[in-house]
């Protein structure tokens, strides 16, 4: 038996269960292995109160009395009457489905053959009934022999709770994992973490953590398993980021800047506002950078309404004014619409050629577009994912802008990281990254922080009401000549679904609303139905903007005060974050206004969190332990950031530990290429071919 032996070979397994280790993902022994349990149950006799009467989890030793099984319709009830160890009686009672098969078979035959009177036995359970205080009655979860030896892998301990798929249970599958950790497998469980590292943090052997982590002897044995593993997570993740900071580091550019202000300075003087000082020090931060001689790859983030479109501008126009084109991508078409139709505002007569190119661009004039491109006509191209399609050629792209880049799917975003590995690059985000985040993992960006609001931004009034007060604070606001949004969830994922939601709650409202202009927007409409909706919108000829979550990054109309966001448990934290930055953009005092449906206890701390502040990072670390980074980042997929052991916010000390062991392995041993650290490469790069195609480690 080996690390790398198909999981159906494992005594007990074979093909037809192997289907369903599958679907979780374990295919060899050694995935097996590295499937930690979700959690634990404390069964340790004595641990639990063990009250027949409390909700707690009940744990007992008790001897069997007498036994019966009662046929009943729909379920099938087999009982066992226990005396446990202090002489309480308890009928414990086990339910089964009637299933209509066609041949005979006994679903109590392996309970039968344990409880036969006078036998010492384990059960697991919960009280029966809770409104029957009359005798102890245990509904049974699991229940064993006590004098099978395999026994104590179930009770008596912590024992290890895995989340599985239906078809496998905990009971069999502990079963598996100590037959797993029986084999000589576990003896060829490299030992991947330089041994170096393992006596300065005194760490555990990883068959030691293994082994621990599924069975663990004490808390503290559980403790020092899991700080093991996570550290060896993070320390893989972490030199993985190291390296390729290291690489980017050295790529030269071919291509130089010159800050000559024939654009910047007109630009600066038309634009009607003085920048922020946070805008003041960002921009000097990226022409920094443009003008090194490597290539920028830096993420922006910035609050939403914190100003991060005239930034990037910027950056563009030094571009520009270089001789070179820049694109700018956006994640949907309403929003690189209205980014293209802002510069055009904002640039008005200035020399600079700027296009848009979404899916829903005409042939025609997606031809025109491609051809003066490739001409070197078209000076910023500003675009949806379209952008970064084969046919688009620019004739010298060196800058490229990503908005609301977490917005990208992973897909897109390696095929964007593999187009713009030889630009500067600079990434956009309203959602922002936790500092320790940014530092292990996205260790080969640099990153910018707009700390401020331009001024003048009244503060938004966050509130919970019901949809007919929700109704008033709208009218209120339209009536004295400012605009609001109302925006439903969208249902099911589907655009589809949604729409039609939509298109009801519309009709309602505009009986609601008879004095008022109202317009609809969603996923489905043409780009062309949607281009003039905004564009009434934003000129004042609309004053209620009813909507699915299309609206949600981005859109930027100052004269809107209210936003109303319906069924507001439905959405996440972030997409309440965003969509309450649409408003309180201007001088006007704004309202946000959730209307709960019912609240849950997960969706009531969104909407608390949501009303009692207004600080983006807060809400975006928030957000990440609520989720978890991966769901955030938009990596779940990719299973970059997915830990299976460490947890970055419960772990920070771990994750410090491994950053600055980092730091000091990679001073020693840039390469790895020390005999000691072989293994760890080795994991590195199989990890790597695996999962982190973002990472170019070679
Ligand atoms: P976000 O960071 O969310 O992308 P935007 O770039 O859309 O924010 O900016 C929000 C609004 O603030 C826009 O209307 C923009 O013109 C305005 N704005 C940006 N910078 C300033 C500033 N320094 N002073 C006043 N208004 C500004
Ligand atoms: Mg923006």
């Amino acid at each position: 038996m080996a690390l790398t032996t198909q999981i159906q070979y494992l005594k007990g397994i074979g093909p037809a269960k192997a289907k369903l280790f599958d679907r979780l993902e374990i295919a060899t022994v050694e995935d097996l292995l590295h499937y930690y349990p979700r959690t634990y149950q404390d069964r340790r006799l004595g641990a639990a109160p063990n009250e027949y009467n409390s909700d707690a989890l009940i744990v007992f030793k008790g001897r069997v009395l007498r036994t019966q099984e009662i046929p009943a319709r729909s379920v099938l009830i087999f009982k066992a009457f226990l005396e446990d160890e202090k002489g309480n009686q308890i009928e414990c009672t086990w339910f089964k489905k009637r299933m209509y098969r066609g041949f005979r078979f006994d679903p109590f035959g392996v309970l039968k053959k344990d409880f036969h009177i006078n036998n010492e036995v384990w059960v697991i359970g919960r009280r029966e009934n809770r409104n029957n205080f009359f005798g102890n009655k245990v509904t049974v979860e699991e229940a064993y022999a006590a004098d099978d030896v395999l026994t104590q892998l179930h009770v008596g301990r912590l024992t290890p709770i895995y989340a599985l798929t239906e078809g496998l249970t905990n009971k069999q599958f502990r079963l598996f994992m100590h037959e797993a950790l029986q084999t000589d497998a576990l003896m060829h469980e490299p030992e991947v973490l330089p041994p170096g590292l393992l006596s300065k943090r005194k760490l555990l052997s990883a068959p030691q953590a293994l082994k621990a982590v599924h069975f663990p002897n004490s808390m503290a044995e559980l403790e020092s398993a899991r700080r093991r593993l996570a550290y060896e997570e993070f320390l893989l993740l972490a030199t993985a980021w190291g390296i390729k900071r290291t690489q980017t580091k050295v790529l030269a550019k071919d291509y130089t800047y010159q800050i000559k202000k024939n654009l910047l300075t007109p630009f600066r003087e038309q634009l009607g506002f003085d920048f922020t000082n946070s805008q003041r020090k960002v921009i000097n931060e990226i022409f920094n950078d443009l003008c090194s001689a490597r290539p920028m790859n830096r993420l922006l983030q910035g609050d939403v309404g914190s100003g991060k479109t005239v930034v990037a501008l910027c950056a563009m126009l030094l571009a520009v004014e270089n001789g070179y084109q820049a694109a700018l991508m956006a994640p949907t078409e309403i929003l690189a619409e209205q980014h293209f139709l802002t510069f055009k505002r904002i640039l008005k007569d200035l020399p600079v050629n700027v296009a848009v190119l979404t899916s829903s661009t005409k042939a025609a004039a997606k031809k025109k577009i491609l051809k003066e491109l490739a001409e070197g006509k078209i000076n910023i191209l500003v675009g949806t994912h379209a952008v970064i399609q084969d046919a688009v050629q620019f004739k010298d792209l060196r800058l490229a802008v990503i908005d609301e880049q977490h917005r990208f799917g992973v897909k897109q975003r390696s095929k964007l990281k593999e187009k713009t590995s030889k630009l500067d690059l600079l990434t956009m985000t309203a959602t922002p990254i936790p500092r320790t985040l940014a530092l292990a993992f996205y260790g080969d960006l640099d990153v910018s922080t707009l700390s401020e609001l331009p001024p003048g931004r009244q503060p938004i009034v966050t509130e919970t009401a019901t949809s007919k007060l929700a109704c008033d604070r709208v009218r209120e606001e339209v009536q004295s000549g400012r605009q609001a949004y109302i925006v439903f969830p969208l249902i099911e994922e589907s655009e589809k679904i949604s729409a039609k939601a939509v298109t009801e709650e519309f009709e309602k409202l505009k009986k609601v609303f008879p004095q008022f202009r109202l317009a609809i927007l969603h996923g489905q409409m043409t780009q062309q139905e949607k281009e003039s909706v905004m564009a009434d919108f934003a000129a004042h000829k609309t004053d209620i903007l009813v909507a699915t979550p299309v609206i949600e990054v981005g859109i930027d109309v100052p004269n809107a005060t209210v936003m109303v966001i319906e069924n507001a448990e439905r959405f996440g934290l972030a997409s309440l974050h965003q969509l309450r930055g649409r408003v309180g953009r201007g001088q006007h005092k704004s309202y946000c206004v959730l209307v709960p449906e019912h609240a849950g206890s997960v969706a009531k701390e969104r909407v608390d969190i949501i009303c009692s502040t207004r600080d983006g990072f807060k809400i975006g670390e928030r957000d990440m332990q609520l989720r978890g980074p991966g769901e955030i980042l938009g990596t779940r997929q990719s299973g970059e950031l997915e830990f299976k052991a460490g947890d970055i916010f419960k772990d920070k000390d771990i994750l410090y530990q491994a950053i600055e062991d980092r730091d000091e392995l990679l001073a020693q041993d840039p390469a790895l290429s020390k005999p000691e650290h072989l293994l760890f490469k080795r994991k590195l790069q199989e990890l790597y071919q695996q999962n982190w195609h973002l990472i170019d480690l070679s």
